[in-house]
């Protein structure tokens, strides 16, 4: 797959169907894989003795359940157990501190204050009674692309479900005072300029369903709004943004008008990891069981990514997902008895990038002879003498 996706990289591939044969004891594959923009493209069909799907957690359960539609015997549990990762967004609208949460985009910096920080800090809440009830909040930046209509939207949100967390004429003047200049100036002024946005991770109960309607990967997971993880969420923010004097604005998309829709940038599941076919779509290496029931399994068939993840995580899940990943690939190495050389070749000295500036010496004729210096260490170090990842697998 790597190499499919790197010879097409400009344009995405969209269908995986497969069909599997065993040949020697070998779980052979074939897929059929077209991309998106260009619906005139010829199939390429590919076979190969491993295939490891990561195309993510939506790309991976559409795949899936494509070859399944095909034809594939797959684990009737696949597209079960979807999670957004109980994430939920907020904000603190309009507080007394600058924060400046919203990114540059295309603008020039020139004397623009530099942008606030995104998740380099965390309210860690995870150490619960219940694990259910343990929570992270991060704080989260808007894109610059968004920018212009985050001063309406965010000013119409707070008269609406804004909840302010002072009182007193004098704050109320400020309040609106910074409003208008936002309204005004736009979102690097005023209100913008001292709103906080909320990232927050915690638990849902797993309960979203993957399906394809019309060619298409659909979600469906009735009342997934309404759960109460939310409302503890919002309450927690309401209280994280009293300290900052501000209005709190749960998000907006979650509101009555929008049934209460959720917002997530970390899906997970749906190919889950489980005992047997009966319980999850993969085993505990990621290898796709081959029915409904039972252990057995598609040898050379893997699943390495967001989608076997079962359940919420409560955190940014990117290292679980990875460490995970790596465990999966470690395994499939060590089954087949293959070599991987995991030690880091260290550098002999430290690569010199730039010299310090002398009386004699320009600063032309000080880059050739560093450039030269650094060609010749790094044509004597033992980091190039190692083959390329893809060539240090030795099969026995
Ligand atoms: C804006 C944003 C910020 C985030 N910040 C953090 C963070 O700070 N910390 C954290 O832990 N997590 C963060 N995440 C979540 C994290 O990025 C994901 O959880 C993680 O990348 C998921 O890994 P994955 O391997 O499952 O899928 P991905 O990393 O999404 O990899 C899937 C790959 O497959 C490709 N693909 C999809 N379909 C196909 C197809 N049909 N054919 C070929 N290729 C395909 C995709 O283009 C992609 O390159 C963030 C996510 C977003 C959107």
């Amino acid at each position: 797959m790597p190499k499919i996706t790197a010879r097409k990289s400009s344009r995405r591939l969209r269908c995986v169907t497969s069909n599997v044969k065993t040949i020697s004891g070998w779980c052979t594959i074939k897929f059929s894989i077209r991309a998106t923009k260009a619906s005139d493209a010829p199939t390429a069909v590919v076979s190969a003795d491993i295939v490891i799907l990561a195309a993510g957690t939506f790309g991976t359960n559409e795949i899936l359940l494509r070859s399944k539609a095909a034809g594939l015997p797959l684990s009737d549990q696949l597209g079960y157990r979807f999670s957004g990762n109980g994430d939920v967004l907020g904000f603190g609208y309009n507080t007394r501190v600058n924060i400046n949460m919203v990114g540059f985009g295309n603008r020039q910096p020139g004397s623009m204050e530099p942008v606030g920080p995104t998740i380099t800090s965390v309210i860690d809440l995870r150490e619960q009674p219940d694990l259910e009830q343990g929570m992270v909040i991060e704080e989260g930046g808007v894109a610059g692309a968004m920018a212009t209509f985050v001063p309406s939207a965010l000013s119409v949100a707070a008269q609406i479900v804004g909840k302010d967390t002072d009182s007193g004429l004098a704050d109320l003047i400020k309040e609106k005072t910074r409003e208008l200049d936002s309204l005004i100036r736009g979102p690097y002024h005023g209100a913008i300029k001292n709103t906080q946005v909320y990232l927050v991770m915690t638990h849902d109960d797993s309960g979203g369903r993957l399906t394809l309607e019309n060619e298409q990967l659909r979600i469906a997971w009735p009342g997934a709004g309404k759960k109460p993880f939310v409302n503890d969420v919002n309450n927690k923010l309401l209280q994280a943004t009293r300290p900052l004097g501000g209005t709190f604005v749960e998000n907006p998309m979650w509101s009555q008008l929008q049934t209460h829709n959720m917002v997530s940038a970390h899906p997970l599941g749906g190919c889950v990891m489980a005992e047997d076919a009966a319980q999850g779509v993969t085993n505990h290496k990621g290898q796709v069981f081959s029915g409904t029931q039972g252990t057995g399994v598609y040898d050379g068939l893997y699943v390495n990514d967001g989608a076997i993840i079962p359940r919420s995580l409560g955190t940014n899940p990117h290292i679980t997902i990875c460490a995970v990943a790596e465990r999966n690939m470690a395994l499939l190495i060590q089954e087949r008895n293959w070599q991987i050389d995991y030690s880091f070749q260290p550098v002999p000295q430290p690569i010199v990038i730039a010299q310090p500036s002398g009386p004699a010496c320009s600063s032309r004729k000080r880059w050739k002879a560093t450039s030269r210096r650094r060609s010749k260490m790094i044509s004597n170090s033992p980091r190039s003498k190692v083959k390329p990842m893809a060539r240090r697998f030795d099969s026995s």
